[in-house]
This record gives C-alpha cells, sequence and structure tokens, in this order.
C-alpha cells in the first residue's frame, strides 16, 4: 500500500485495480513539474496490455456488485468524495498546480471544482425517475426507466487533470456503473489523488480502476476492449478520431470532447473595459491551454484601435511565473512538447502576415521550467493556419471585420464549435448572435472560457461527439433506457 501523502519524489504511486493497489507491469515514470525541472513530483505507475485488460474485467465485476447498491450508498460515496475534495482543496489544488504548471488559485479551483461536480451527482443519485405510458394495446401497462450502461472507460487530457475525471466518474458512479480511467501521462498526480480518495470509500472491489499508461498501449486497449460498455474521451481530435474508429468497431457507445478554435467577437457598441476583460481571461487563463480559450479576437473596424490598444495594456499587467509564487496570473506551459508547439505557431503566424503586437517571448524565472509571455497578433485573417489551427497556447490573433454580419460569418466559418463570445451591449445583436452562432455554448458579455457544473457541456462540428456532458443531460452516456410491458 502507498500513503495517503501525495508529494514524495522518490515514492512510486500504484495503480489501483480491482480494489488492490498494484506494481505497474510496466515500471514507473517521474512526474516532473513543468514550472520546475528540478521538482519531481513522483513515480507513477505504468500499466500494461494484460493490466488494462485485468481492469476492465475487475470493473465488470465491480459494476455488478454497485448496481445493486442502494441510493443512500451511493448519494454518501457521493457526498464524501466532494466533501474531501473541497476541504482539501488547498493541498490537492498545490499539487496540480505543480504537475500542470497553472496557477496556485486555477489549482485550487479546480480542485473545489471537481468536488462540486461529485456533490451535484449526489444530489442526481435520488432524481432518478422513469415514465409509465398507455399501451396501444388494453389491458397492458408499460414503464420506462434507465439503467447503467456498466462499465464506462474514461481518458481524460493533462489540461484539467482533477476536473475531467470529476465530471465524468462522478455521473458514472451515480447512475450505477464501474469505470476504468486513464489520466494523461503528464498529469497523474491529481488523477492517483482522486483515486485515493475513491479508494475509501464504501464501494465494492472494482468499482473503480485507475490505470495510468500511455494512450498508445493502455488507451488503447481500452478503445478497442468490447469489455467496455461506453468510452468517454476527453483530449485531441487526432486521438478523438481514432477513439470514435475503434469504438465503432465494437458498436461501443462513445462520447467524445475534443479541441476548439474559439471566437470572441466585439462589436464597436461593446463596453471596452469589459471586452478587454473577457478577451485577456478567456485568451490567456490557464495558460491558453483550455479547450474553451478564445484564440480568435474578431473586432469590428470601429473599436479595433482601441480595442487592441487596452488589450495591451492590459497584458503589460499580467504577471507570468511559477504557479506558487503569489501574484502570479500565468503559470508555466505545459511542458517541453507543447513550448516547442507554441513557438512553432508564434513563427507561422509572423510568416503568415500577422503583426506581432505583445508578448510571445520565451522567460527566464528563477527555476528552469517553460515560459512564455502571452501574445497578441494583429493584422490576421481568418484563413491563416494560426486561426484554423488550435494552438493550445497563450497566443489571441485580432481579425478586423467590417460589421456584426461580417462577425458571425467569420466566428462560424471554422471546422470547430465547443464556445462562441460576443461583447455588445445591443439586444438585438446578442440575441441574434444566441440564436445563429454556430457553437454548443454562447457566452454574451462574458469569457468563452468559464462554465457552470449543473448545465450541459459540449459543442459541434469537430469539437464534440455523442451524447452532452454534465448537469441531467449526463444521464444520456451513462445509463440505458428499458421499456417494459406489463400484463397485470
Ligand atoms: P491527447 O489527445 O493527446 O490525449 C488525451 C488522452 O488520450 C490522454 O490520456 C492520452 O494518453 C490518451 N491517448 C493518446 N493516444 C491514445 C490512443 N491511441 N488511444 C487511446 N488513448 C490515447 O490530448 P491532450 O494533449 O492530453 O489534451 C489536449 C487536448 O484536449 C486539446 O485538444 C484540448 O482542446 C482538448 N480538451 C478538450 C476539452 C473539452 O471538453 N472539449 C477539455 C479539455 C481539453
Amino acid at each position: 500500500m502507498t500513503t495517503n501523502t501525495n508529494t514524495g519524489s522518490d515514492q512510486v504511486f500504484r495503480n489501483y485495480i480491482g480494489g488492490e493497489w498494484v506494481e505497474g507491469n510496466k515500471g514507473s515514470v517521474a512526474n516532473i513539474s513543468p514550472a520546475d525541472t528540478s521538482d519531481v513530483i513522483g513515480h507513477y505507475a505504468q500499466a500494461d496490455k494484460a493490466q488494462t485488460e485485468a481492469a476492465i474485467v475487475a470493473a465488470e465485476q465491480g459494476q455488478i456488485e454497485w448496481a445493486k447498491s442502494g441510493l443512500e450508498q451511493r448519494y454518501s460515496v457521493l457526498m464524501a468524495i466532494g466533501d474531501e475534495l473541497i476541504a482539501r482543496k488547498d493541498e490537492l489544488g498545490e499539487i496540480l498546480a505543480r504537475e500542470e504548471g497553472k496557477t496556485l488559485a486555477e489549482g485550487i479551483g479546480e480542485t473545489y471544482r471537481s468536488g462540486q461536480f461529485f456533490h451535484y451527482y449526489a444530489a442526481e443519485v435520488l432524481r432518478q425517475m422513469g415514465e409509465t405510458a398507455e399501451s396501444v394495446r388494453p389491458g397492458i401497462e408499460i414503464e420506462t426507466r434507465r439503467e447503467p450502461v456498466g462499465v464506462v472507460g474514461i481518458i481524460t487530457p493533462w489540461n484539467f487533470p482533477t476536473a475531467t475525471g470529476a465530471w465524468k466518474i462522478a455521473p458514472a458512479l451515480a447512475f450505477g456503473n464501474a469505470v476504468v480511467w486513464k489520466p494523461a501521462n503528464q498529469v497523474p498526480a491529481s488523477a492517483w489523488a482522486l483515486t485515493e480518495i475513491i479508494s475509501r470509500q464504501n464501494l465494492p472491489a472494482g468499482t473503480l480502476n485507475l490505470v495510468m499508461g500511455p494512450g498508445a498501449e493502455v488507451g488503447d486497449v481500452m478503445i478497442n476492449s468490447r469489455g467496455i460498455n461506453a468510452l468517454t474521451f476527453t483530449g485531441s481530435l487526432e486521438t478523438g478520431r481514432k477513439v470514435a474508429a475503434a469504438t465503432a468497431v465494437n458498436l461501443v457507445k462513445c462520447q467524445l470532447e475534443m479541441g476548439s478554435k474559439n471566437a470572441l467577437v466585439v462589436l464597436d457598441d461593446a463596453d471596452l473595459d469589459n471586452a478587454v476583460e473577457c478577451a485577456v481571461n478567456g485568451a490567456f487563463g490557464g495558460t491558453g491551454q483550455k479547450c474553451t480559450a478564445s484564440s480568435r479576437l474578431i473586432v469590428t473596424e470601429g473599436i479595433h484601435d482601441r480595442f487592441v490598444e487596452a488589450v495591451v495594456e492590459r497584458m503589460k499587467k499580467l504577471v507570468v511565473g511559477h504557479p506558487l509564487k503569489e501574484g502570479v496570473h500565468i503559470g508555466a506551459v505545459a511542458d517541453a512538447r507543447q513550448m516547442e508547439q507554441n513557438l512553432a505557431y508564434l513563427e507561422l503566424a509572423k510568416k503568415e502576415g500577422g503583426k506581432l503586437v505583445y508578448g510571445g517571448e520565451v522567460l527566464n524565472e528563477d527555476t528552469e521550467g517553460y515560459y512564455m509571455q502571452p501574445a497578441l497578433f494583429t493584422e490576421t485573417t481568418n484563413q491563416m493556419t494560426i486561426n484554423r489551427e488550435e494552438a493550445f497556447a497563450p497566443i489571441a490573433c485580432v481579425i478586423k471585420v467590417k460589421d456584426y454580419d461580417e462577425a458571425l460569418a467569420t466566428l462560424n466559418d471554422t471546422n470547430f464549435g465547443l464556445t462562441g463570445g460576443i461583447c455588445t451591449e445591443s439586444l438585438k445583436y446578442a440575441s441574434d448572435f444566441k440564436r445563429n452562432a454556430k457553437t454548443g455554448c454562447v457566452m454574451v458579455n462574458l469569457p468563452t472560457a468559464g462554465t457552470d457544473y449543473h448545465v450541459p457541456f459540449g459543442g459541434r462540428k469537430d469539437s464534440s461527439f455523442g451524447p452532452r456532458e454534465q448537469g441531467t443531460y449526463a444521464k444520456e452516456f451513462y445509463t440505458v433506457v428499458k421499456t417494459t410491458y406489463i400484463r397485470p
């Protein structure tokens, strides 16, 4: 058994399979902070194919028992997990900030939010209602009810390591399913910490399994398994396509949340101060590593120059630095590969004719890590690669447009469709935008990033596939409907 303390640099944190903590058949990997490469958070077990298959079998067994549990047991388990996440938000938020690079405030906020997901789904446990119907045949009664889908495979990305796990595990357990969870290998500590909390609850062995390891091995087994009944994935479009293709072969239910190229529209009549806050917060929060980030700023001619000037002034006040340092607004880039990608997109934007008006420098901090000054480009067009591909970087590009109609057309001219925002004082434009933005979420006078935990979340086009996540809508994915005919 490992201890509960999740910060020992020499310690090996094991996988959790069938109610046991087990060594990785493929050894372990070091979890190194991107904010300080001398900071080793711990070593994390790496599962192989056989261990992943064993976790799926354990989940099949666990699910049978968990599905028999009473609603009050499920409610208590979910409440207890939520309570502990919230009570330990500072400690776990710090681990999250160290391993992912986001600021301490963001790490604490994410941990708190994760607790709220468990509390929300604790309440959903008690709201599982069926329906009755009259039959077209006399003397027959009909009822429809939802049942657990079975074993849920969960594959999560590195940018929200605790929250993404939480918003998938909580509904999975609430509706009586068992889970096999594969977190991203860059951020295993947050996943391990959440698993450790869950491991101490009143759950049958095998109800929750943690299999850390590479996507190409552990993830590959999961997406090709017939033992998994539903697979929920958050990550890149490239991997999402592989997940969809593999699960389709076995006709396994699948839900994908992927990348985006979100835009914030700023109209001439916008409240300038609010528009600047929305842009800076939406584009650079979380170091720009959010699927909801506003990487495109579509601005009408009349406000363009004033807006750009004000955004640059605001960006000058952003403090980039070690995530745990007080007063820091922007933490570290997640890893060397992401940093390399950010710098490549910066160069590409310049080459394509974008004008870098602020930022983009690689910064040297007291610790060896991956730090970058957020960057703003102007004079970009919506056809440039920088405005078509997701960079996942603290880089925002301004696209100047004539009027609202051109702004809306530009916003919709993309393969993605997660969030879209507009800053305007006009009810007419806000109402039209709300109806015609081809995105899953619309924000009016708010940043494109930042959503609630009790309502559906998801996008259109290449951003999402399958049923919506979160809120009551989650039951579409985590349950199956049964229709029963009774002749009394
Ligand atoms: P990624 O696709 O590289 O990895 C996501 C997960 O898939 C990881 O756990 C990884 O190990 C696993 N994986 C990799 N190859 C696999 C394979 N062949 N089979 C099965 N699993 C495999 O994505 P990432 O770099 O970790 O995350 C960043 C991406 O996530 C961005 O595109 C971002 O927009 C997206 N994201 C989307 C949302 C959303 O809700 N829409 C939220 C957060 C992040």
